[in-house]
């Protein structure tokens, strides 16, 4: 269990002031100008020794992230921060904006004076309107007593931070479809390269990054590379929020040390899987996009990057959504095909005309309407999408389905079975 003073997120459940005299009473603000003089390179420096990966569902190394933004470009260099919070099961950077705005303000200012950056950008999800209002009143808090603006906190580095509402499109959670959409333009995702640290917003080098991964760096600092790399497991360290949602008895958002158990973590602070632990049939634990996990793997696997990545799924967003055995796994497969498909930009034909095709086939699936060859057939359409798309939502909607047919063909082919009996006796 994470012990009370290492955690991060004082603030999670809003049960103490969000605004600034909370914050100051928390810490946040307290001896920002000296972890600004300790200068860009230790800063990056600090967070590289600290092993912190991204906290957005990519989990590459922050500090590497953050050395690629070039030194002297010559150009305007931007922070943005990705509040786009829209994948299915996440609820995470919502605590963190309207609990504890201040924590990534602080954040914003020491990634951004990093990075070179003297304006940073929040594009937060339109959905989230009281996150929004609390996150701009604690920036106009912020700029009346001098924290950010001309000379941010006595640090001699001018720094802006401007708050963008999204339209609700998912897509816009993909950085360069961020940045189009920041641009005024229709959000759709830009090939890579160019890179945004090379050409990103309004073409000068720009970072997108996701809201915890900017709210813990300033403790980071505060607490030495050494404190959080001690938390969690090599090259997974550190502190998590994890979502909990579904067939648990208290869904419940839980700052957690990175690589608990996934039962312990259920048990402990979800009050467990509805019916008990053996009325478990399955985990996604890291958001929509990942592959489910049964029980057989539940039992034992650790919650964090690579102990997921080995059970051939994924830490993602860690947002854990629980089913127990009163779950249609099929159907509730079939439901995330159905908003990959909604969500697609439709810029490439694998992703535009193959989600669309495997949500069809999905909805075929539940009912045992398709044939057994099918299954194969599906299969092998999701690893042609898989990697052959401009952005990762190819592979999102893939992956469901590929951690369905691994875990749970014997489900399917009893009810193609069932289907044909049916049909026999019709
Ligand atoms: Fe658009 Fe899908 Fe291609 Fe991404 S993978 S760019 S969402 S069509």
């Amino acid at each position: 269990m994470l012990k009370k003073e290492d955690k991060i997120f004082k603030n999670l459940y809003g049960e103490d002031d969000w605004s600034l005299t909370g914050a100051l009473k928390r810490g946040i603000w307290n001896n920002t100008k000296d972890l600004i003089s300790m200068g860009s390179d230790n800063i990056i420096d600090e967070i590289k020794k600290s092993d912190l990966r991204g906290r957005g569902g990519a989990g590459f190394p922050a500090g590497l992230k953050w050395s690629f933004m070039p030194k002297d470009s010559g150009k305007p260099h931007y922070l943005i921060v990705n509040a786009d919070e829209s994948e299915p099961g996440t609820c995470k950077d919502r605590e963190i904006l309207r609990n504890d705005p201040h924590l990534l303000l602080e954040g914003c200012l020491i990634a951004g004076f990093a990075m070179h950056a003297h304006t940073c950008y929040i594009y937060i999800r339109g959905e989230y309107y009281n996150e929004s209002s609390n996150l701009q009143k604690a920036i106009d808090e912020a700029y009346k007593s001098n924290l950010l603006g001309k000379n941010a906190c006595g640090t001699n580095w001018d720094f802006d931070i401007f708050l963008h509402r999204g339209a609700g499109a998912y897509i816009c959670g993909e950085e360069t479809a961020l940045l189009e959409s920041l641009e005024g333009k229709k959000g759709q995702p830009r090939l890579k390269p160019p890179f945004p640290a090379g050409s990103g917003l309004y073409g000068c080098p720009s970072t997108v990054t996701n809201v915890e991964t900017i709210a813990v760096a300033p403790t980071i600092l505060r607490r030495g590379a050494n404190w959080f790399s001690s938390l969690g497991n090599p090259k997974n360290t550190g502190t998590k929020i994890f979502s909990i949602s579904g067939h648990v008895n208290n869904p419940c958002n839980v700052e957690e040390e990175m690589g608990i158990p996934l039962k312990k973590l259920i048990e402990t602070h979800a009050g467990g899987v509805i019916g008990g632990w053996d009325n478990l049939l399955a985990v996604i634990p890291g958001g929509a996009s990942v592959p489910l996990i049964p029980k057989s793997i539940c039992d034992t696997v650790k919650m964090d990057f690579d102990s997921l990545k080995e059970a051939q799924s994924g830490l993602g967003t860690a947002a854990v959504i629980v089913m127990n055995k009163s779950t249609d796994i099929v159907e509730a497969i079939a439901r995330l095909s159905h908003f990959y498909k909604h969500e697609s930009c439709g810029q490439c034909t694998p992703c535009r005309e193959g989600t669309g095709w495997m949500y069809r086939m999905m909805s075929k699936m539940i009912n045992g309407n398709i044939e057994n060859d099918d299954i194969d057939k599906l299969l092998d359409v999701t690893k042609q999408i898989e990697g052959h798309t401009i952005c990762a939502l190819g592979d999102a909607a893939a992956w469901p389905i590929q951690g369905l047919i691994r875990h749970f063909r014997s489900e399917v082919e009893r009810r193609i079975n069932e289907n044909i009996s049916k049909r026999e006796v019709a």
